[in-house]
């Protein structure tokens, strides 16, 4: 069927995890990648929330002393987006419009890594999933972190559900 060829070509993430605590960042390395495009908003923290986690800024020193880049890449506005990057001292890219190809492409650039050597994490599939895997970037998804979102992330998230549902019989995540 063609929307099942769609979704195991486009929305079936490399990986699964619970949240970004659970990635092996040693693994990431063995296997060749030196830079991370990593989602905001329900990856690294809460959508309605300032603060990021201790133990998920314990995880970017980790990347960053194991030599692995992390930029953030949000479709949120500059000012939080820019706010908390500043706080974790990372690169971030805001009103990035993802899935767009571009967006992916200008963090690539701001890693200065070719996209072999990229890997993307994001909560969402049809912009973090979606987007790492038209550019066959190495693609993480983790669970969202808090309920509230946007109304639109909201009717996406019913589709999404159905998705992972799907994955899940195959035991693709
Ligand atoms: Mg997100």
């Amino acid at each position: 069927m063609r929307w099942e060829r769609f979704i195991l070509k486009y929305l079936c993430p490399d990986f699964y995890h619970t949240n970004i605590c659970e990635i092996n960042l040693r693994y990431l390395k063995k296997i060749g990648i030196r830079g991370i495009i990593c989602d905001l908003d329900n990856t690294l923290l809460a959508w309605d929330n300032h603060e990021v986690r201790p133990e998920f800024k314990e995880w970017i020193l980790k990347a960053k002393r194991l030599g692995i880049s992390i930029c953030i890449l949000s479709n949120s506005l500059q000012e939080r987006v820019n706010r908390i990057a500043r706080k974790l001292e990372v690169p971030a890219i805001s009103k990035a419009l993802k899935p767009r190809k571009k967006a992916f492409k200008l963090a690539i650039n701001r890693l200065d890594l070719i996209p072999n050597k990229v890997a993307v994490v994001g909560d969402q599939l049809f912009t973090d999933i979606y987007g790492g895997n038209r550019l066959r970037l190495l693609t993480i998804l983790v669970e969202p972190m808090g309920k509230k979102e946007f109304i639109s992330t909201q009717v996406i998230r019913l589709i999404e559900k159905k998705v992972k549902k799907y994955l899940k019989s195959k035991s693709l995540i």
